[in-house]
């Protein structure tokens, strides 16, 4: 009689930061490794492998991993054949300078090399240290191009592009993930099919700019061309996308809020600031006025749409009348919700020799003054939702487990009491109750 021995799969402990790009990156990640034996576990007490898929956009982002490596050093002293990688932003700033910087350190894998993976995993196993951080040229960047992975689902997030050539001058990304290109519309559409089939019903379109699709490939679709495509199919419901660049929004594009009911009422529109003299310094492209009319045609194409920012508080030179200019486009925006942030000085970027930096007490203490008065707005919005109905796609059961939750139009977390054979259905819900970070309804009789 032979026996046949059947190796015991490995834990993989995987922890990612920043981005959806990242997470998008990790289910990638979780789907390469598993034909290694790896499964993932949520205790890092149980991991054969533990990586960290990471962010450089801001230096608390960045500080945040060495902490964090830190915290594996003592399992790797106990244990000699854990191997510890480090992938994402940190990874293509840092390469080699990692494995110098942390000794206990095995592999590091940068924003190109997602693909060799595998290939430093059994590396490491052998008792390698490597790191793989060159960039690739544009061809293998596209036969490359991450999918994601084969989980199923409702909701599914779908990479259309990559890189970035804005160079706004605080910003890294075109620096660690490089120059922007488009994956072939073919690819995506026949991906967001598969998983249209495995069950998909809302698809969220990933990539630092997506609005620009295309636009370097003179044979591709462009932006508004590839939503109507997706929203022609029949299973996929709902279509979202992030992130924006205000500059790049297209009238086709804004056509697409009014022609396109499946394109969810929501945009995020990162501004920045509200300060010309600002946005100038930052290179973003465009002014304040023009930020504003655009914020107007889309809601003159979608009455109501909900508008949601990223806004940097500090810039080099930000004086008290630029951010009292800032303070003003939450007025007249009215965003949904708002990302704000202290700017933090990036290594590479233009603006890291700006002069004019501010203190970080001045910094925060004007992060503070606009982080109340958003809460109080997006407060008032969520108030003002009680009693109306919103259709919801149902994506499954509460953290609490004693409601169906999901998401409305505008992309608010709503709880509701159901039965889970809603689940993957969209549903009319009355608002009953508005919480800080979600709603409870009721399903509507016609729901
Ligand atoms: S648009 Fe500007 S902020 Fe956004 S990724 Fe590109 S360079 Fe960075």
């Amino acid at each position: 009689m032979s026996e046949t021995a059947i190796a015991a799969p490995k834990g993989l402990y995987l922890e990612t930061f920043g981005c959806q790009m990242n997470v998008s990156d990790s289910e990638k990640i979780v789907s390469l490794l598993s034909d290694l034996g790896y499964r993932p576990v949520t205790d890092p007490a149980l991991a054969d492998l533990i990586l960290l898929n990471t962010c450089s956009v801001r230096a608390k982002a960045e500080s945040k991993v060495y902490d964090y490596l830190g915290r594996h050093r003592l399992r790797k002293l106990k244990n000699s054949r854990l191997i510890i990688g480090v992938g994402g932003c940190v990874a293509q700033q840092e390469g080699e300078r990692l494995l110098k910087r942390v000794p206990y350190l095995d592999l590091v894998f940068g924003t190109h090399s997602l693909h060799l993976l595998p290939e430093l995993v059994r590396g490491a196993e052998r008792g390698e240290r490597r790191s793989a951080t060159e960039f690739i040229d544009t061809e293998t960047r596209l036969n490359l191009f991450p999918q994601a992975a084969d989980t199923g689902g409702i909701t599914r997030f779908v990479t259309i592009m990559q890189g970035c050539d804005n160079f706004c001058s605080y910003c890294v990304v075109p620096y660690v993930r490089g120059r922007e290109i488009s994956r072939r519309s073919a690819e995506i559409l026949g991906e967001i099919r598969e998983m249209a089939g495995r069950g998909a019903r809302e698809i969220t379109l990933l990539g630092q700019n997506v609005n620009s699709y295309g636009l370097k490939s003179p044979d591709e679709l462009h932006f508004a061309d590839l939503l109507r495509e997706i929203a022609a199919m029949d299973d996929i419901q709902r279509l979202r996308f992030t992130t924006s660049h205000p500059r790049d929004i297209s009238p086709e594009l804004i056509a697409c809020f009014a022609e396109l009911p499946k394109l969810c009422g929501h945009i995020h529109l990162p501004a920045q600031s509200g300060s010309d003299a600002i946005l100038e310094r930052m290179n973003r492209g465009y002014g304040r006025e023009e930020y504003l009319a655009t914020v107007t045609s889309l809601r003159k194409a979608r009455p109501g749409l909900a508008v949601t920012g990223d806004i940097i508080i500090g810039f080099p030179g930000e004086s008290e009348a630029d951010f009292e200019a800032t303070l003003s486009l939450l007025e007249e925006v009215r965003y949904a919700d708002l990302f704000s942030f202290v700017y933090s000085e990036r290594p590479e970027t233009a603006a890291a020799g700006y002069s004019g930096q501010l203190s970080r007490g001045v910094k925060q203490q004007r992060l503070e003054r606009l982080q109340r008065r958003q809460h109080e707005i997006t407060g008032e919005i969520c108030e003002a939702l009680v009693g109306t109905v919103q259709r919801v796609l149902i994506e499954g059961v509460s953290r609490r487990g004693d409601q169906l939750t999901g998401r409305s139009d505008a992309n608010r977390i709503v709880n509701v009491p159901g039965d889970a054979s809603l689940i993957g259905q969209l549903v009319d819900v009355t608002i009953c109750q508005s919480h800080p970070n979600s709603l409870l309804g009721e399903l509507s009789r016609e729901g």
